[in-house]
C-alpha cells in the first residue's frame, strides 16, 4: 500500500462501482477495484493504440531510417508490386530495376 504514513485515513470500507466486490482499507474515494482499475485501463489503452496504431506505424518506418526502406523496396513483394504496376513478368521487372541501376551506376540517368 503507497503513503504508509496515511494508513490511519485508508481505513475505508469501499464498493466497487463495476463488479461490486468489497474494498476494505482503501482511500475513501476509491470507486474501482483493482482488477476492474486494471481492466478500465486496459481498454482505454486499446481504444488508444487502436486510434494512433497507424501514426505510430509510420512514425516507427521512419525512425527505422533509409536502409531498412531500401531492404523493403527490394523486398520480391516490393518488386513483385512494381511490376504489377509497370505490366511486367516479375523476372521482366528485375532485369529492368537491374539495367537502371547500371545506367544510374554509370550516371546515365538521373538519380532521384
Ligand atoms: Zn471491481
Amino acid at each position: 500500500m503507497m503513503g504508509g504514513h496515511e494508513s490511519d485515513r485508508l481505513h475505508y470500507t469501499r464498493t466497487c462501482e463495476m463488479c461490486g466486490a468489497v474494498m476494505q482499507n482503501v482511500a475513501p474515494n476509491k470507486r474501482l477495484c483493482p482488477e476492474c482499475v486494471k481492466q478500465n485501463q486496459h481498454q482505454r489503452d486499446q481504444k488508444k493504440a487502436l486510434a494512433t496504431a497507424p501514426l505510430h506505424r509510420e512514425a516507427y518506418a521512419r525512425r527505422e531510417g533509409p536502409r531498412k526502406v531500401l531492404a523493403a523496396n527490394d523486398s520480391i513483394g516490393a518488386v513483385c508490386a512494381r511490376a504489377i504496376a509497370a505490366g511486367r513478368t516479375y523476372g521482366q521487372q528485375v532485369e529492368y530495376e537491374r539495367r537502371q541501376k547500371e545506367l544510374k551506376d554509370r550516371g546515365e540517368i538521373d538519380k532521384k
